[in-house]
């Protein structure tokens, strides 16, 4: 069975990449789960998603916490404990970096044993219509790297799951699936399936047995006020919202609709950011009736959260 997991930050289009490649796996005639794992996170949160194959049935369920391959579409991913991309990689796992390091970097960094491989970003980030593509870029690399999959299959998997969004999008991600998918030849089925363990080598999870205790003593009970400020959720930012006060008209309306309420108002009711609680889900951007909000890139601004 071929396990494969994505991660990506919300809005990077993983939860279709996973889907695609689910569907190419399925077009070779094997069973496949495709899954994605979020909570009710926006953009550029820390998401993942996964992928089993096998020409067997699959009897497994949950996350994949030993893969064959994973592939990371967002490089600030990996120094982020929280985001669990190194979970379960060992020597025989292959990872995939869209990122514009070099892979000796990201061994070195990392001390990783295995292969690491890497598509760079520049190739592949947005399609015309805005839509990031850097994800299906990596489909088409993993379907190369699991020697399993055909052009074709993947080319009738894009057709199958982006028509809806129409033939530009469509003809953009073939591009970008099928560029990555020959650059990735010379490691073509360097990710190899793993046999499903025997019910012998089960290994039981690592329960941790809580004793009963009185209701009174086991309630839950939280030590502190405002524990959630301590939660720097800056980091998960990939676009920084700006706002240019002199177009601001101090209608408050990003005040009102931020949804974590990172927007304050200072005495003479102009609007003021939290970056290090700003998500950058941009709804103050949509909301703003002034345009005084604008979006730019997170990445190597002053005083970027990592
Ligand atoms: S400040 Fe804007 S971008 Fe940041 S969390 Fe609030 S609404 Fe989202
Ligand atoms: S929504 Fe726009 S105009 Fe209104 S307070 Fe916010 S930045 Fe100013």
């Amino acid at each position: 069975m071929y396990r494969i997991r994505f991660h990506a930050r919300g809005g990077q289009g993983i939860k279709t990449a996973s889907r695609i490649l689910g569907t190419a796996f399925f077009l070779e005639g094997y069973e496949v789960q495709d899954s994605p794992r979020y909570g009710a996170e926006r953009r550029g949160a820390p998401i993942f998603a996964y992928v089993r194959a096998s020409k067997k049935i699959i009897n497994e369920r949950g996350i994949i916490n030993k893969p064959d391959l994973v592939i990371v579409t967002d490089d600030s991913l990996l120094l982020l404990p929280i985001a669990g991309v190194l979970l379960g990689v060992t020597e025989r796992t292959v990872l995939l970096i869209a990122t514009d390091e070099t892979t000796e970097v990201w061994k070195k960094r990392l001390n990783l044993q295995g292969l690491v491989l890497s598509i760079s970003t520049q190739a592949a980030v947005e399609s015309h219509a805005g839509l990031p593509l850097l994800g299906v870029a990596c489909v088409g690399a993993a379907a190369q790297l699991a020697g399993a999959i055909s052009k074709s299959a993947l080319e009738e998997a894009i057709h199958e799951q982006l028509q809806p969004l129409g033939k530009v999008i469509v003809e953009e991600s073939l591009a970008a699936a099928m560029a990555a998918y020959d650059q990735m030849e010379p490691y073509a089925r360097c990710t190899t399936e793993r046999e499903d363990p025997s019910a012998d080598s089960y290994e039981s999870p690592h329960w941790i047995d809580l004793p009963f205790e009185d209701a009174r003593t086991s309630a839950p009970y939280i030590h502190a006020a405002a524990t959630t400020f301590n939660v720097k959720t800056g980091v998960w930012r990939t676009m920084r919202p700006v706002i240019d006060l002199k177009q601001c008209n101090r209608c408050a309306l990003c005040h009102i609709y931020c949804p974590d309420g990172v927007i304050s108002l200072d005495a003479k009711g102009y609007p003021q950011i939290d970056y290090q609680h700003c998500k950058g889900c941009l709804i103050c951007l949509l909301q703003c009736p002034t345009h005084a909000i604008d979006a730019i890139p997170e990445h190597g601004q002053e005083g970027e959260i990592s």
